[in-house]
């Protein structure tokens, strides 16, 4: 690989190695949030790696943020906390006005400003995201109304901003299937004191998800990104660095899985031998190892091919999926070579087992790749 970001790596480990399986067990316990471990990333600069050095970035690729998270999640941290900051600033990059990204990028590169939310999966609508249901409408020169709900946006108690996603044309009047959505860059400060409400989901993961309402949220008519109407197209224009970001943390919860399990099929002795040197045991291991090899050759090609540039929306989707089977298959065989003490939590094993089991769901769900590639790359019908 010309290029494999060893420095970069190297000082995240360093980074991530003040942060213990010990606390993210106390927080995982608590449901905190990870403040401390987010403080630190963002003071270290790596969640700027995207943003370019005239608003205060590093203006790195996509490959040495992918490398970043790659390396967060290897440690047994959990990049989720926090990994939004790094990309969904993308959307007020690619499609801000030059007035809204000398105002919000020096501010979101330093910290100052936490972009860390993004609202777009509605309870009706769920992947259909062309059907969502909240509405921005224009009242007079200087404000949009915001009515409707969104289901699990995430990380919205700990953000200054988020990106909203809502519908400016109503769908019985849009000419293009795809137009009358429109994206909002929200004062989230703002809009708690009146109009926007949160409220926490439990989930058996430890990911600071929350339902928000909407009732008669008044924001300023600057708050819209770009043109209006054109919100989903900005959105997609944004999915593929998802893609290769979540990708990315999947190999690295997957190399964490195969250490663990590396190790103790080394070190754990029953019949009087080290249980690793039944093929049993051992082939698990190689195999997930196997599998993940070649999901990050995916991730690397969809991520070489983005910073050239390119079109990668068949790499970075595939690069998602095979990445989220990995660390899934990866998790589940840790699981079976810890045997019992899998279940101990001592050993973090179950917490990461938890977490990584998100990613073949969140933020796009296996079957939606698949019909992607199904009807997008192999020329199917649709079915939807
Ligand atoms: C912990 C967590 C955090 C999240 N954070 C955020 C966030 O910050 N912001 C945000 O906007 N969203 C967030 N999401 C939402 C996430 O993106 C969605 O859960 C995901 O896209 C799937 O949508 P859904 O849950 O509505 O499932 P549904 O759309 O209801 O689908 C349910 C199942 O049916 C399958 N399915 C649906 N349609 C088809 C089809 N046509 N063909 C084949 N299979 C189909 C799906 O693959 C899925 O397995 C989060 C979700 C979770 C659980």
């Amino acid at each position: 690989m010309a290029d494999d970001y060893q420095d970069i790596r190297e000082a995240v480990a360093a980074l991530c190695a003040g942060f213990p399986g010990t606390y993210w067990q106390e927080l995982d316990h608590e449901r905190r949030y990870p403040k401390a471990f987010v403080d630190a990333l963002t003071e270290s600069g790596f969640l700027a790696a995207l943003i370019p050095e005239d608003y205060g970035g590093s203006g790195l690729g996509i490959g040495a943020a992918a490398a970043i998270l790659e390396e967060i999640q290897k440690a047994g941290c959990n990049g989720a906390a926090c990994h939004a900051q790094m990309y969904i600033m993308g959307t007020l990059l690619r499609h801000g006005s030059g007035e809204q990204k000398s105002k919000f990028l020096p501010k979101i590169a330093t910290g100052e400003l936490r972009l860390q939310a993004f609202g777009v999966t509605e309870p009706t609508s769920g992947s259909d995201t062309l059907s969502l249901q909240t509405n921005a409408v224009r009242d007079g020169d200087d404000a949009y109304v915001v009515n409707g709900q969104k289901i699990w946006t995430s990380r919205v108690e700990h953000t200054d901003l988020m990106l909203l996603l809502a519908r400016t044309t109503p769908k019985a009047e849009i000419e293009s299937r795809t137009g009358g959505l429109s994206v909002f860059l929200v004062d989230v400060r703002k809009a708690l004191q009146g109009g926007m409400t949160v409220r926490p989901i439990k989930t058996m993961i430890n990911h600071a998800t929350t339902e928000v309402f909407f009732d008669n949220l008044r924001i300023p008519a600057d708050s819209l990104i770009g043109e209006e109407g054109r919100g989903f197209r900005y959105i997609l224009d944004g999915m593929n660095a998802e893609r290769i970001l979540i990708g990315a943390e999947c190999i690295g919860d997957s190399r964490w899985f195969i250490k663990k399990a590396r190790d103790y099929a080394c070190e754990r002795s029953v019949f009087g031998n080290p249980i690793g040197k039944n093929q049993g045991v051992q082939f698990p291991i190689a195999r997930a190892y196997a599998q993940t090899e070649a999901a990050d050759l995916m991730v690397k090609e969809a991520a070489r091919l983005f910073d050239a540039g390119e079109p990668c929306g068949p790499q970075a989707n595939m690069a998602k999926l095979l990445a989220s089977e990995a660390s899934w298959a990866a998790a589940d065989m840790c699981m079976q070579t810890y045997g019992g003490f899998a279940f101990a939590e001592e050993f973090d094993i179950e917490r990461k087992f938890r977490e990584t089991r998100l990613y073949r769901i969140a933020p796009v769900s296996t079957n939606l790749i698949l019909s992607y590639v199904g009807e997008h790359v192999l020329g199917m019908p649709r079915s939807y």
